[in-house]
């Protein structure tokens, strides 16, 4: 499949506009061909319309049609094969079986939506019947269900250049609630975009939707985003990516004269609890799945755990070295993009800098030539630095820990009251560590979107019960979640009709329920039945 650089609007492709940008792989700092496009503001326009056309049309295909939609995005991607991977290798830096892994996850998400729509229980639909003779008052028929927004802008993350990105999590759940989406591409894997956005295009024209219900726009110099976001036909955004970048967008789409809800999934430092009894039993395993899940995909994941607590005793300071000594022999791995890199350069440089920390491990350049490359860092500090200076509390984007050592329960329930909204806390417990438990859950259940026992924050299972959220500013919005099929209700609002003809209601609505899907019916629910 040839990559032409040009942006995709619904069925159709955009002019060649007169500025561009190129990718550039991380591994050699050098341009990647061809250019890419940025899409000038009539572009946006276009775009935007014509999601908005296409919603009228969209909204009311069934269930299945949006089924067969997704399903069919998914075989198409798998179609793309070899191309696919190369090319989001060289955009990304990342290695083939990552890639590959991504692009299972990826089909996998729509296919989940797909299986969880063809079943229509998900639009939570209520009926309460008419009670003409209801004294004093009648009751009128009222029935309600989730529907969908409206067309939905997406900003592709990053980190993630195939399951958070063009058609990830978001386009996912947005396309399956019967959304029209507009992606954002990331500058930083434009052809992996493209080439996933045809993939989309190809299924959207096999399965019958209508022009307009997909589009991808290239565009850097934060200009496209913004407009999208701040144009009337957009009812929602989906953003993965910095906290500057997540609250910016918030703050536009808060300013227009129809205020729309942002679902942006910022940074997270994804707190570690290391109680004493685990720590003595267990210190060995833990300092090498800690290990692990620091360095996986070189720290760029939003639940890479950045502060780990550990007691100041015998048992923590021998995990300690354990870890140090892991985190030290660690090669330096290319990071995905500069920018990224020259962030984590200097948030290392400022940890280093800072006098209330000791740097345990500094990394070190590697030994190739590749620019972005990054290295494990590990800083310690004391309780007491550590609610002095709420910069150590930041999220640092790669390979970098910050290990907090406590000296007594106090100061591990004032470290963890400290911290701002997270995606995960973790708590590593055995034997009488149950006991001081309660309060620890206490404070993270106010916390954190994910409660890991005695294991490690990175991996998120994409499933039905997943929650990957979290209070601000680990996103702008704690009810929600990016991974798994409760997403599916970001992008929906519930309507109720009132005495309206059967012929006119939905059919997750009508009498004799002939979608045979679970609803509450006047306060009962009723189980589907075949
Ligand atoms: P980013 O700078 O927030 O950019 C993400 C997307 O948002 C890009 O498409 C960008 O558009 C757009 N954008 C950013 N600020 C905007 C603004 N003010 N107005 C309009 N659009 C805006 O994120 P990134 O490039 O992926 O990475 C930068 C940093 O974000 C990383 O170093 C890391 O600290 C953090 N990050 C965190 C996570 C996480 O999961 N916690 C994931 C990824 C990144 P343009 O292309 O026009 O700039």
């Amino acid at each position: 499949m040839e990559i032409s650089g040009t942006s995709i609007i619904g069925f159709s492709s955009a002019p060649q506009s007169d500025t561009s940008i190129k990718a550039v792989d991380p591994s050699t700092g050098l341009e990647i061909e061809p250019s890419f496009y940025n899409a000038e503001s009539e572009i946006v326009e276009q775009a935007a319309t014509l999601a908005s056309q296409a919603f009228l049309v969209y909204s009311k295909k069934s269930s299945h049609e949006r089924a067969s939609f997704l399903n069919e995005i998914a075989t198409q991607i798998e179609s793309i094969g070899a191309a696919l991977v190369t090319r989001a290798m060289q955009e990304t830096g990342l290695p083939e079986g990552r890639i590959k892994g991504e692009t299972g996850r990826t089909t996998g998400q729509l296919r989940l939506f797909a299986s969880l729509i063809e079943d229509g229980s998900w639009t939570q639909a209520r009926i309460e019947t008419a009670l003409p003779d209801r004294s004093p008052l009648p009751r009128p028929d009222i029935r309600s269900m989730s529907r969908p927004l409206g067309p939905v802008v997406v900003f592709a993350a990053s980190n993630f250049p195939l399951a958070f990105s063009t058609a990830g999590g978001d386009t996912a759940s947005a396309l399956a609630s019967g959304c029209p989406v507009i992606v954002k591409a990331h500058s930083s894997h434009p052809g992996t975009a493209e080439l996933i956005a045809r993939a989309v295009q190809k299924a959207a024209k096999i399965t019958g939707m209508p022009d307009g219900v997909f589009s991808l726009l290239f565009g850097g110099g934060r200009t496209v985003g913004s407009a999208l976001v701040a144009h009337p036909a957009i009812k929602a955004v989906g953003f993965t990516g910095s906290t500057a970048g997540g609250t910016a967008l918030m703050e536009v789409a808060a300013k227009r004269p129809e205020p729309i809800p942002v679902y942006a999934e910022m940074g997270s430092v994804n707190p570690i609890v290391l109680l004493p009894e685990a720590v003595a039993h267990n210190g060995d395993a833990i300092a090498a799945g800690l290990h692990i899940s620091a360095t996986m995909g070189v720290g760029q994941f939003c639940t890479n755990p950045g502060v780990v607590c550990i007691k100041k005793d015998a048992s923590g300071d021998a995990l300690v070295d354990h870890f140090v000594e892991k985190m030290k022999d660690t090669a330096a791995q290319v990071m995905l993009n500069p920018t990224i890199h020259r962030a984590y350069k200097d948030a290392l440089s400022k940890m280093q800098a800072n006098k209330s920390v000791t740097t345990l491990v500094s990394g070190s350049a590697g030994d190739n030539d590749s620019p972005c490359l990054g290295t494990a860092a590990v800083f310690e500090a004391s309780a007491s630095s550590f609610l002095k200076d709420e910069s150590l509390s930041h999220e640092i984007f790669g390979p970098g820990t910050t290990l907090v050592r406590w000296e007594n329960k106090e100061d591990l329930l004032a470290i963890l009251e400290s911290l701002q909204g997270q995606l995960t806390g973790t708590i590593h417990a055995s034997g009488t560590d149950w006991e001081n438990h309660g309060e620890i859950l206490e404070i993270l259940e106010r916390k954190v979107g994910r409660i890991v026992y005695n294991s490690f924050p990175t991996g998120v299972e994409v499933c039905h019960s997943m929650v990957h959220g979290g209070p601000f500013p680990a996103t702008s919005d704690g009810r929600s979640t990016s991974v798994g099929t409760h997403a599916i209700s970001r992008f929906t609002r519930l309507i109720a009709y009132q005495d309206s003809p059967q012929s006119l209601l939905p059919d997750e609505l009508k009498d004799g329920n002939p979608l045979r899907i679970v609803r509450l019916e006047n306060g009962k629910t009723v189980e589907a039945t075949i």
